[in-house]
């Protein structure tokens, strides 16, 4: 109650920054427990100087207190916008001296409370979004910039990373936190499968460089490790030569039958870049999408009889179109543009359930999860997922794969439905997270594994299994790099 009337009193002062403006009373009050900003609330320890600003202010940490998700509320004591490195090492160990939770926020798309905190500080990653270098050994980025500011800046070098997630207006640490999957280029792995270095402001507020070759132990476990060990601050990653155009064909599946084993036959001949499955709800039935990308060499289209051949329609069923690669890479940013503006889709509650499998499994779940889906179910805007990754053999242990199996493919099957209306929901919400709980349980049966991206109920117990003969690795890595907890409470791991 008493820290509720002081955060109250907080949100009246419009905004309180830090050192910058020169404003010497502000801190946090370790027995009140509580941030302060002003220096009649008695005894406190001050915030180090620094070269961003601290917020405090009511909008400032409500803006911080939701996700993607709309389903959970948590509100920060203190939003950090770091001015440089040295501001998130600085409060990183100011929070750790005193037990104060750490929250890493890129653009909090996650939809389950993974970038949240109570009280706690958040830090809003994307304050730090400089593109420090691109060339043909690489780019040197700021974990704060998102994958579509990389990609103009690396398609005007005629460069491009590998694979992009299909939104891409998500930051690069953001998604080298979870694994990063892409619709467009499974066939090129993951997104941690082509970092080459980070820079990682660890728990005790250090700030180290690791790589497979250096605190090897740092760089696993911040790949795919929702940031349990580390904030990324910075991070080296490959860049391949970028074509021109892209080209896309499509076949449609009214009832869905053939589409997945058609996804596995172009995903395993390896003969595209990348494919994927969607399905939108319909009147009578979900209709599936199968999409298909394949790049455009000037002067050598590509062979779509040949390239489509043997699937459970014939070449000459699908459409077929061009775009410009950076139209193609920011394809799925426009229609969560036109959804927004038809939608509200910022706004809705988004419930997701995310799991990957073994190639041998994917087709069965699917077809059972299909069929126990009510497409009236499922408002405007859900969609159905199923997006293939090959397994390249890169060792980043936090991320867990699905049980291995006869083909080097895994397969990520996606639920990404939302609410007809603006949340909050809790009633949708709870019926969905008990879905999700369910099927998560079939999952787990045949060698499933969980995509910590969406909205599923875990334990730590859960967590544990979860990781597996991971888990004594990445518990070492947690009590080394941060043996205080402090950081990224908010999937609840630890
Ligand atoms: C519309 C949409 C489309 C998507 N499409 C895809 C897709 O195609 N493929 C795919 O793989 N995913 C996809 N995602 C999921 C997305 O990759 C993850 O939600 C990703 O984490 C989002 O990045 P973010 O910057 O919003 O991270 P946040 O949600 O802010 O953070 C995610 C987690 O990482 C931690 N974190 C954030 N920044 C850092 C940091 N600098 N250092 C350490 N930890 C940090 C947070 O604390 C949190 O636990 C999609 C999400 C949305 C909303």
């Amino acid at each position: 109650m008493e820290k509720e009337t002081r955060a109250q009193g907080l949100s009246r002062r419009a905004l309180v920054r830090g050192a910058t403006l020169g404003v010497a009373a502000v801190g946090f009050s370790a027995t009140a427990a509580t941030w302060v900003a002003d220096a009649a609330a008695g005894p406190f320890d001050r915030l180090p100087r620094l070269d961003g600003e601290i917020l405090l202010d009511a909008a400032s940490r409500a803006a911080d207190s939701i996700d993607q998700g709309h389903i959970v509320t948590r509100t920060p004591g203190a939003v950090l916008r770091p001015g440089s490195v040295g501001d998130i090492a600085k409060m990183v160990r100011f929070c750790a001296d005193r037990g104060i939770k750490v929250s890493a926020r890129g653009e909090g798309h996650t939809t389950y409370g993974q970038s949240l905190n109570d009280n706690g500080l958040v830090i809003e990653m994307r304050a730090l979004k400089r593109i420090h270098r691109i060339g043909p050994q690489g780019a040197d980025v700021d974990g704060g910039v998102l994958w579509t500011e990389l990609m103009t800046a690396a398609f005007a070098r005629g460069l491009t990373p590998p694979l992009f997630t299909g939104y891409t207006e998500l930051t690069i640490a953001g998604t080298l936190s979870v694994g990063g999957a892409s619709p467009g280029a499974g066939s090129r792995g993951l997104q941690i499968d082509h970092v080459q270095e980070l820079e990682v402001v660890t728990g005790r507020g250090e700030v180290l460089v690791c790589s497979a070759d250096r605190h090897a132990d740092l760089f696993k476990a911040a790949l795919g490790g929702l940031g349990q060990c580390g904030i990324i601050v910075r991070a080296k990653l490959d860049l391949v030569p970028a074509q021109p155009e892209m080209r896309t064909y499509q076949f449609t599946y009214p009832t869905g039958d053939g589409a997945v084993g058609d996804l596995r036959t172009l995903t395993e001949r390896g003969e595209v870049l990348g494919a994927y499955l969607t399905w939108a709800p319909a009147a009578t039935s979900f209709v599936g999408q199968l999409i298909i990308s394949v790049p455009v060499t000037p002067g050598s289209p590509p062979d779509g009889e040949h390239l489509l051949r043997g699937l459970s329609q014939p070449p000459s069923a699908a459409t077929a179109f061009d775009l410009s690669y950076p139209d193609w890479v920011n394809q799925v940013n426009r229609l969560v543009a036109q959804m927004d503006a038809a939608l509200d889709y910022d706004h809705l509650v988004k419930p997701w359930f995310d799991v990957w499998f073994g190639a041998s499994e994917i087709e069965r779940f699917t077809q059972d999860a299909l069929a126990e889906l009510d497409p009236h179910d499922y408002a405007p805007g859900s969609l159905l997922l199923v997006i293939p990754a090959k397994r390249n053999g890169v060792d980043h242990p936090a991320f867990r794969e699905p049980r291995a199996d006869s083909t080097p493919w895994m397969y990520l099957f996606d639920i990404l439905d939302n609410s007809a209306a603006p949340g909050p929901d809790p009633a949708f919400a709870t019926d969905r997270l008990q879905r999700n709980a369910e099927l998560y349980r079939k999952a787990r049966t045949v060698g499933g594994s969980r995509y910590p991206i969406g909205a599923l109920a875990f334990t730590k117990a859960d967590w544990i299994a979860h990781y597996g003969a991971a888990w004594p690795e990445f518990r070492r890595a947690k009590e080394r790099y941060d043996p205080r907890h402090v950081l990224n409470p908010g999937p609840g791991i630890f």
